[in-house]
């Protein structure tokens, strides 16, 4: 499990020591693809977590979840996985659901 520091920017990641909130440019409509997760296969390890580059991953108590107002959609939470429990699914695959 990752271990907690107090963060600036709630879904930080536990290694920054940032003084200003990093890269919480809200997204926009422009991702492609998004991550999503299947539950059975996490086992909360934080590693998604770690490697988020804007650090949008939030914490839900036993598993991760993109916050989709900042994720990129740029995959690397699912290539690092190691359980294989996040998948890339293409945007038009949710239609208007936001
Ligand atoms: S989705 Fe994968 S990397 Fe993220 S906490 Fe679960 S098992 Fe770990
Ligand atoms: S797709 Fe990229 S930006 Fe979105 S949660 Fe995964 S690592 Fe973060």
């Amino acid at each position: 499990m990752v271990i907690k520091h107090k963060n600036i920017f709630e879904t930080e990641s536990c290694w920054s020591n940032a003084d200003k909130q990093m890269l919480c440019l809200d997204t926009g409509g422009w991702r492609t693809e998004r991550p999503v997760l299947d539950q059975t296969k996490c086992n909360y390890c934080g590693l998604c977590c770690l490697y988020c580059p804007p650090q949008c991953m939030l914490d839900k108590g036993d598993h991760y979840e993109a916050n989709l107002a900042f994720c990129k959609g740029c995959g690397i939470c699912a290539h690092e996985c190691p359980r294989g429990a996040l998948t890339m699914v293409p945007e038009g695959e949710f239609g208007n659901e936001g």
